[in-house]
């Protein structure tokens, strides 16, 4: 069997490239997508049998990038990017959490990062090429691109992020000084950012440089997501003898969680029902009750889940690709949680499951749930993902359960770590100064 092939969600005339090829430019030439042409059928004991994630992880991997990566280089690739547990913790009442936030930026996003940047790495070192990452962020994207990609042969990057406008902790993560690694506080804000990386791309004193981004439009992080969904599955059924299937609730903002998700339900594990949990921005629910039509986006509204903050998911495309209207709606469940409701279900969360603490994010998730449940009936087995560490949401945390997060050593450390950062103006100009000259030293 041959490895799966990628096509652009835009294009119907079947041209098709390789993982690297799709990895490299992330988007597709046409601005569409980059969507698997097929996807590999995995045995049951390939990720139920597995003794650990990384295993699972090269398990599971194998049928897609055996055409790209020889079993070596995949072996190191996944054990150096799934170095971290991700433990599946039980509520009660069949309600289970996985944490995916004991990585190194304490957030869901150093899984799809930290591979992404080894599998790039050595994609560049096989062609004698060097890239620089350009990203704009506000939130966990940032630290955990800077974090994954620190120290990476042939990479350099570049962080963009409003000056004053992110939280202590969130600024510490992104100013670490980090090998390769370039932090910049935007005299702007985060569109500001945003139209600064997007001048760049278009730039044609730049269009000598490779350059590339590291959002969840690539699917070299999408295909890494996949695995703790498995290895999540393979936990739960193996603790509930005879369950055959499960549902999974997913806190979405650009969609791409959700997505490694379906890949997985794909690849064969039993998810019975998919909940998609959004904050204000609530787009895909609308559209999944028949509210919205496709790509009817909205502005972003700023919530205390702001990782979540996405007017715009651009995953939206991809999973309509993978799934069509008819499957979507029926297999997955959406709904929107405000603020308000996000606290108050911190609250009871903590109340009713021995002081479990939750952060904005994951508390969209069990609001989530318990509506699900409530609206349906349906009381299957669930899976809900804690995307981020509570002690990275201070206030947000304190304000509902008015008491202060345990703090993580992760955060701790930073407060004592050398940091580095330079200002930036706003200006296109001063942005493709600053990548001439990193070009120049190369
Ligand atoms: C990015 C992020 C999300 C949203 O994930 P998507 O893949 O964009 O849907 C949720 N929670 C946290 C903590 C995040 O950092």
């Amino acid at each position: 069997m041959s490895a799966p092939r990628y096509r652009s969600t835009r294009d119907d005339q079947n041209t098709n490239v390789n993982f690297q090829e799709a990895l490299l430019r992330g988007l597709a030439p046409d601005g569409g997508l980059y969507v698997p042409d097929t996807i590999p059928k995995l045995e049951p004991n390939t990720w139920q049998r597995a003794s650990s994630l990384a295993e699972l992880g090269l398990n599971a991997l194998t049928p897609w990038l055996e055409d790209d990566f020889d079993q070596t280089t995949l072996r190191t690739i996944t054990w150096d990017a799934l170095s971290f547990p991700i433990p599946l913790i039980e509520l009660g009442d069949g309600v289970y959490v996985l944490e995916l936030f004991h990585g190194p930026t304490l957030s869901f996003k150093d899984v799809g990062a930290r591979f992404m940047a080894r599998a790039m790495s050595t994609a560049l070192a096989d062609r004698g090429e060097r890239l620089t990452i350009l990203v704009a962020t506000s939130g966990d994207t940032g630290s955990a691109v800077a974090d994954g990609f620190a120290g990476q042969d042939a990479i350099d990057v570049v962080l963009l992020y409003p000056k004053g406008k992110v939280s202590p902790v969130q600024e510490r993560q992104l100013i670490a000084a980090r090998p390769g690694v370039r932090a910049f506080a935007v005299e702007g804000d985060f569109d500001d950012c945003q139209r600064l990386v997007k001048a760049a791309f278009v730039d044609k004193a730049l269009a000598h440089l490779p350059l590339s981004s590291a959002n969840s439009i690539n699917i070299g992080r999408l295909l890494p997501q996949s695995l703790y969904y498995l290895w999540a599955g393979k936990h739960l059924l193996e603790q509930h003898p005879g369950l055959t299937e499960f549902n999974v609730c997913v806190p979405s903002g650009n969609l791409g969680n959700l997505t490694g998700g379906v890949l997985a339900a794909k690849m064969g594990l039993p998810v019975k029902r998919f909940v998609a949990a959004h904050n204000a921005n609530d787009f895909f629910p609308r559209y999944l009750r028949g509210e919205a039509e496709p790509y009817s986006f909205s502005p972003t509204t700023p919530t205390l889940s702001n990782a979540m903050d996405v007017g715009a998911p651009s995953n939206f495309e991809r999973l309509h690709a993978l799934l069509g209207d008819e499957r979507l709606k029926t297999w997955v469940w959406g709904t929107s949680v405000t603020d308000e409701d996000a606290l108050k279900r911190m609250k009871r969360s903590y109340d009713a499951h021995g002081c479990y603490v939750a952060c904005p994010h994951t508390a969209v998730g069990l609001e989530a749930v318990a509506r699900y449940r409530h609206e349906t009936g349906d009381d299957t087995p669930i899976i809900t993902l804690a995307t981020a560490h509570p002690a990275k949401f201070p206030e947000a945390v304190e304000r509902a359960l008015s008491v202060t997060p345990p703090t993580a050593p992760a955060l701790e450390r930073l407060w004592h770590e050398d940091t580095n950062v330079e200002t930036l103006e706003s200006k296109p100009e001063a942005l493709r100064e600053v990548l001439l000259q990193l070009a120049k030293v190369r």
